[in-house]
């Protein structure tokens, strides 16, 4: 099993702000319901792998594309009503050109399946596709390239819920500098889906204490309320 990823600091107090600034239009944008027909399971499946063969597999769009060995897209249900986007590929997801399969993932498997779902009934994709060199923060220039890929990603799979993990998804996706104490625990809008941001599984291995295990908890209840799964006010053993 390789190493966890060698941050000192939380992420929290480590990201830079990755917010760059965007005009009013540009911000009004961003906050536009998706208008793209919703389209069926099959339709949804061949517009991903087309993207992830033909465009992001091959991409060169941002500097990561010079040190990753492969690219991971993303991968899950199509139809997935929950979407969790993490910052971007560690060592072994560069390695198997899987999301989150080192020791955060193994984390973040525990938390889906104290949802009461299977990994494959949700769907899992980063803000960068690529991995950043000895797992630093993407930079804003990166996940500018970068993210067109993930907001397409979203508007064909159409989740009712997003998830966010850590500072960097819930900051770039509400265009907010803004803390996570501040974030978390409501629900937000993107392009008029509900979105909650969360702690990253990497962050709560390193700050592995109640208050933030409750503090992922309460926020995963949230999520499983909103999309009526069963259990949503359950004590959660599966997370501690
Ligand atoms: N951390 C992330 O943010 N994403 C991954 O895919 C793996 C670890
Ligand atoms: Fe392309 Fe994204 Fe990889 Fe940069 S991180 S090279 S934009 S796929």
């Amino acid at each position: 099993m390789p190493a966890a990823p060698k941050r000192t600091a939380p992420i929290a107090a480590a990201a830079p702000p990755l917010v760059i600034a965007r005009t009013a239009s540009a911000n009004a944008l961003f906050q536009a319901p998706l208008t793209a027909p919703v389209l069926n399971t099959a339709e949804k499946i061949l517009q991903l792998q087309a993207m992830n063969t033909s465009e992001v597999s091959i991409c060169t769009k941002c500097v990561l594309c010079k040190t990753r060995k492969q690219t991971v897209f993303g991968e899950g249900d199509p139809d997935a009503k929950i979407f969790f986007i993490g910052e971007g590929p560690g060592e072994t997801e560069d390695q198997t050109g899987r999301p989150f399969v080192g020791k955060a993932g193994q984390l973040l498997d525990k938390m889906i399946a104290a949802m009461g779902l299977r990994r494959d009934q949700v769907f899992i994709a980063n803000i960068v596709k690529c991995r950043p060199p000895g797992n630093r923060v993407p930079e804003p220039a990166e996940v500018e390239s970068c993210t067109p890929y993930l907001e397409r990603q979203l508007e064909i799979v159409r989740p009712q819920a997003i998830v966010t993990l850590g500072l960097p998804a819930a900051r770039y996706m509400l265009q907010s500098a803004a803390s996570m104490g501040s974030m978390r625990g409501r629900f937000h809008s993107w392009r008029g889906i509900q979105l909650m941001p969360t702690y990253h599984p990497a962050y709560v291995l390193r700050s592995y204490t109640k208050q933030t295990r409750e503090a992922v908890w309460s926020d995963l209840q949230q999520v499983m309320a909103l999309v009526k799964l069963p259990g949503a006010a359950r004590k959660s053993k599966e997370t501690t």
